[in-house]
Parts: C-alpha cells; structure tokens; sequence
C-alpha cells in the first residue's frame, strides 16, 4: 500500500529545505517550515521515531534537577513549553502530579554547581539535599515558567494516603508539583502527519548516503531502504537532524568541516506490572545523587527510569543492560515496599541522548539545553542541530528557522504556538467528554477501546472509524482491539509499514499482543 501524498517530486526541482532525519527534530522543523509556505522534504533511515524519540521518559517537564547545575534559561523556556504544548495536543499529553517523597539522607549528584556552593556555605550538610532547597527549587519551578493550567508544589503527608501506600514506612512526607506526559513517538508522527498536510515531502525508509555542495544547492542522494532505488534531490539548504547520528552524517554524508561535537549518553528504562492504584508519578532520589521516575503507564503498567551511560558508537543498538536493570530494580526497591526483582520486568527500551559535548564531566553533567549551528562558508548553508529536548523541539525548530531567516529572504512569521497537531483540536481537559462522545456515537466500543482512540487519535478518532456501525466493519482484530481499519489508517496516514511500527510507535500494543498475534499483523501489513 502506497501513499500518493509521500512520492518525492521532481528531481529537477529544488527544495527551500532538505532535512535529514525523522525524530522530534527533524518532524518539529518540517512542520514549522512547510506551514511557513517553504517546499520540504524530509528522509528519515527507518521508522520515525525509530531512534531516541520513542524511548524518551515521555515528558514535557522543565527539568527540576537542571535548576542545581544552574541551567536556569533551559529550565524556563522547557516550563514555558509545557502549557503551549498541551493546548496543541490534549489528546496525546496531559498532566500529572509529581510526589517527591522526601528523606533527611538524600543526597546531591556529585559535583553540581549547586552542591559545590552549599559545601562552602554549608559544609555540615556533607553532600545531603536539604529539605527547604528542593522547597526553593520548587518555588523556581513553580514561579520561572508562565504556570496557568497546571496546579503549583505542595508538601504532602504520606502516612496513610494513598501516595504513601505503595512506600516504606520511612517516607513520612513528600513534595507534590505538576509537570506534563506525552506520547513522544506520537507526537513525532503527529507533527510529520501535519508538515505534509502543510505540502511537505515526508520519506520513510529512507536513507540519506550523500550530500554535497553543487554551488548554490545541496545535491542530495538517498536511497530506498526497501527497494534499494536510489535517487538525487535538490536544496537551498540542508538540515542535519540525525540526533545520535548528527557527527556521523557531519564527517561521512556530507563531508564538512565542523568543530562541534555531540556526546552520546544512553538512557534505559525498564517496565512492570502496575505496582500502585494511584495515577500520580514519583520521584525518587538515590544514594548517588541521582534521581529515577516510577510513572503509571498504558493502564495497567509502571514506567521506571532512567539511568545515564556513555554510548559512543549511534551504530550499537542502544539495550538496557543487566546491569541497567538490576541498577534501577535496586533504586526503586529502596523506596517501594513491594521488593521487585528481574522477573517482575515485562519490557525494557533503551535510547541515546544527543548532547552537545560542552565538555562536562560526567553523562548526567553534559547540558541538555540545544545548539544549533550554521555553516555557509562552502556555498549553500547545512545546519546542525545538537542535543535539545522532546520539551523544547517546537521552540527549537522556531529558533532553527530564526537562524536560516538571513538565506530565506521574506521568511513568514513564527506559527506554530498553541496551533494544533491533527486530533488536537478541542480544549484541554475534554478527554472525557470526548469519550463519551465517541461511545454515543459508536455504541460497540466498550470504554477502555474508546479511550485509547480518543488518547490517540483525538478528534481523527471519528474520520478512522469512518461512521462504521459495527465492530465487523472495522475488519478483523489482530488483538485488543487493534482493527484492520485502524491499521489501514495508520499505514495510509502514520507511514507505518511494519507490525513494529503499529505495535511499539503508533501504539504500545506491543505490551498486549502475543508473538503469534504480532506475527499475523506482520503478514496481513506485508500483503495490504
Ligand atoms: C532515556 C532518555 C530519556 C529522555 N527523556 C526525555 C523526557 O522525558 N523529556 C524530554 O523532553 N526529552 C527527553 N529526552 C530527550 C529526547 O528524547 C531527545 O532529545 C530527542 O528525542 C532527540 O530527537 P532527535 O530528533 O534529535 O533525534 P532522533 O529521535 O534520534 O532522530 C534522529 C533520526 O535521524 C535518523 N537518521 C540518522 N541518520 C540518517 C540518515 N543518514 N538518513 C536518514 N535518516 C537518518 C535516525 O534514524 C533517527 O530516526 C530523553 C532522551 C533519552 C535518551
């Protein structure tokens, strides 16, 4: 099955813009620049998202932990972020409550600006993170970012509350604050889905193997994963979106000189059974200084994570380790009461964070804020983008076209703020009425299935239905409710081509389906 709308055009004709990769990045700057009226065209080597934008901890937060080594400018535009993204996107983000359950004996990662200056000022704290500076750092968070939808910190107790009840009885009090959850590999389809909506050329399985300069373009090959057809583009400018392979594609696609460089630090995280009954997260903070998530997730699972890692070659699949593993099974074991051990793991993924190599000492220390940097000495301009956020990818992809507005002479205006991504357009908040809605409409889904499709699709829920009266109509069900006709729609309208693509990016079936459900999809999306 092929999507008319995706076949690259003409050859001969140039575009503004050609951007190599199909992450968070890559899909933000599409989007912004093809509703700014400029021709698009994206490749992206396998699935989007396929790479560090599905295996993020799917946050839009500020960062709390960023405010003790000072990164007060990233901190306040990712809070300013949280708000316009969830106007653009109630269906796929939404709140939630963080509960920081506070200890006497936490402890600072080693070396922060902050740490370093409370020894000074207060050397009988030893290394120990006192209460009333998460307080204060709290009071920042609460107050650097234009909060007007998300409720602001409290101190909590814990005994006998429901927040406490999963905790060892050590744990008396807690600190609460609001960051947001979205879907990141959604997301990344969503702003792909609205970049050609707008007239950009979005190119799956599709590799980049060269670029070089030809005067006032860039000469652009790529080649067809699929059918080995390769094929020649061409630019006004070329952007390098390819996260973990942002140095590759500098020193070995298009050959320029650069002397950035981008440091490759790996996260993991691991997934178990629903371990609490409520819907709020945690934060826990470890002996090392460390911080690690417990997140409700997909209904009936816990999201546990991250841990921090040099991973210096983008070519090595990224995997949670045993070690990883056991890393974070032992941190949350110091915090919940239910002791968890390897078999209580149903699934483990794994991605590479892109930093910019700023030269810090260790992975945790290496800035997650973005760098973008134009080269237009040798003729047509390439720019690279290093390190950045899920949080701040629509920001970054305002400032990317901010820089290039010098080579687009009449560049349109900024956009994208608050305008929102196929399905998003309803208000925050009215998922629920949105539910129902659909269960009116479609008496034969039962609330759960509903659920999921109003939280995917939003208000394109009724256009992939397609009026349908019953649940024959959809076709057969490989699993949990996963039709014929919603995977019709996510291979003509998400560029899914493969069982994995459904099962672990557009959705997270994967946790439900069995290998002989996956199998059976795989072979009925081969043959469609
Ligand atoms: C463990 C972990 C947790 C995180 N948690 C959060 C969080 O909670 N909140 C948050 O805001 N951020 C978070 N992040 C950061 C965020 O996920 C990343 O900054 C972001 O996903 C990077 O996106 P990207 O588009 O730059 O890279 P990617 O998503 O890796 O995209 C780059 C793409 O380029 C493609 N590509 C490479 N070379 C070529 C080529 N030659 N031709 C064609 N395509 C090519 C790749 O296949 C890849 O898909 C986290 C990151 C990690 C690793």
């Amino acid at each position: 099955m092929t999507d008319p709308v995706t076949a690259p055009r003409s050859s001969q004709d140039p575009y503004d813009i050609f951007i190599i990769g199909g992450g968070i990045n890559g899909c933000g700057v599409a989007r912004d620049a093809a509703g700014r009226g400029l021709s698009v065209a994206l490749a992206e080597m396998n699935d989007l998202a396929s790479a560090t934008s599905s295996a993020s901890t799917k946050l839009f937060h500020g960062g709390l932990r960023y405010l003790e080594y000072f990164e007060i400018n990233l901190v306040r535009h990712a809070l300013e972020e949280r708000e316009t993204l969830l106007k653009a996107m109630p269906h796929i983000a939404w709140p939630m409550r963080f509960v920081l359950p506070y200890h006497k004996d936490m402890r600072f990662e080693g070396g922060t600006p902050a740490s370093r200056i409370l020894n000074i000022v207060m050397p009988w704290t030893r290394g120990r993170r006192p209460a009333w500076l998460i307080r204060f750092g709290l009071f920042l968070y609460d107050n650097l970012g234009g909060r007007k939808i998300l409720p602001g910190a409290k101190t909590i107790a814990l005994s006998g509350t429901a927040e406490g009840a999963p905790l060892q009885p050590q744990f008396e009090k807690a600190f609460e604050y609001s960051d947001c959850w979205v879907e990141d590999s959604r997301l990344v389809v969503l702003n792909a889905r609205d970049a050609q909506d707008r007239g950009a050329t979005i190119m799956v399985r599709t590799k980049v193997i060269s670029a070089a300069r030809t005067g006032d373009l860039w000469q652009v090959m790529t080649r067809d994963n699929q059918t080995g057809e390769t094929r020649v583009h061409h630019a006004r400018i070329l952007i390098n979106a390819g996260g973990p392979w942002v140095g590759d594609i500098i020193q070995g696609t298009v050959r320029v000189n650069s002397t950035e460089g981008v440091r490759l630090v790996r996260g993991s995280h691991i997934v178990t059974r629903k371990l609490y009954d409520h819907d709020k997260c945690y934060f826990f903070q470890g002996t090392d200084g460390r911080i690690i998530f417990a997140i409700p997730y997909e209904t009936d699972f816990t999201l546990i994570g991250t841990t921090d890692a040099d991973h210096p070659d983008p070519n090595v699949k990224p995997e949670c380790t045993p070690d990883e593993q056991d890393y974070l099974l032992n941190f949350a074991n110091g915090y919940f009461k239910q002791q968890l051990t390897s078999d209580d793991v149903v699934w483990t993924y794994s991605g590479v964070r892109p930093l910019y190599d700023d030269g810090a000492s260790s992975a945790a220390a290496a800035t997650r804020d973005y760098t973008l940097k134009v080269e237009a000495r040798g003729g047509a301009p390439i720019l690279n983008i290093f390190g950045g956020k899920i949080t701040t990818y629509r920001k970054l992809a305002q400032d990317t076209m901010d820089k290039l507005a010098p080579v687009l002479p009449g560049l349109k205006p900024h956009w994208t703020a608050e305008v929102p991504l196929p399905g998003g357009d309803f208000p925050v908040g009215d998922v629920d009425r949105l539910i129902a809605r659909l269960l009116a409409d479609h008496p034969f889904l039962d609330p759960k299935w509903a659920r999921r499709l109003i939280r995917a699709y939003g208000t394109q829920a009724w256009h992939m239905l397609d009026g349908a009266p019953d649940k024959a109509a959809l076709g057969q069900d490989f699993g949990s409710n996963l039709t014929q006709a919603e995977v019709r729609w996510l291979m003509t309208r998400e560029y899914a081509r493969t069982a994995e693509d459904v099962l672990w990016r557009r959705s997270k079936l994967g946790l439900r389906l069995s290998p002989d459900q996956a199998k059976r999809l795989d072979e009925w999306m081969r043959n469609a």
